[in-house]
């Protein structure tokens, strides 16, 4: 049996199904942090995102970056926390933007990087960015273009409809 409240943050209806009152929960509207709280109702109806982020595994409705087919998959966790499907059309890899998680991590690292570049030059130093630094960074263009390319294959589906 899954629960059902209302984000306070956003407004929408979120719904955990792993969770008790008083457990600390995501949104996966907004992605606020939230408590569940004594008034949440019980409900049938199945957590959608929520439970694709955490699980990782679940199929959603992909659209092809290269033929513009939408279908139904199960993604594959590749390199880096991107997430990755096979096109049963064209038989192309299909790859898909970050998990909201796996975007945190690489932002909270990056900030962390930046902090510490501008202490580097504070004290006269000339920061350079490890392989740490440059993976988060390739890993935050390449979610970048991801997004772009997802929308822009949506764009094309829209269109062809
Ligand atoms: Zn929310
Ligand atoms: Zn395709």
């Amino acid at each position: 049996m899954a629960l059902k409240f209302r984000c306070e943050n956003c407004g929408k209806d979120v719904i955990v199904e792993f969770l008790k009152v008083g457990e600390i929960a995501e949104c996966k509207h907004c992605f606020a942090e939230l408590i569940v709280p004594e008034d949440a109702t019980e409900t049938d109806e199945s957590t959608t995102e929520g439970k694709k982020v955490a699980k990782g595994l679940q199929s959603q409705e992909v659209v092809c970056t290269e033929c513009y087919s939408t279908f139904n998959a199960a993604p594959k966790r590749s390199f880096g926390g991107f997430l990755k499907f096979v096109c049963p059309k064209c038989h192309e890899s299909v790859l898909y933007p970050l998990m909201p998680r796996s975007r945190k991590g690489y932002w909270m690292l990056f900030i962390l990087m930046a902090i510490l570049a501008v202490m580097v030059i504070a004290e006269g130093g000339i920061p350079i960015p490890g392989l740490v630094g440059i993976g988060v960074i390739f890993a935050l263009i390449k979610d970048a273009c991801i997004k772009k390319r997802v929308q822009a294959a949506l764009d094309q589906r829209r269109k062809s409809e």
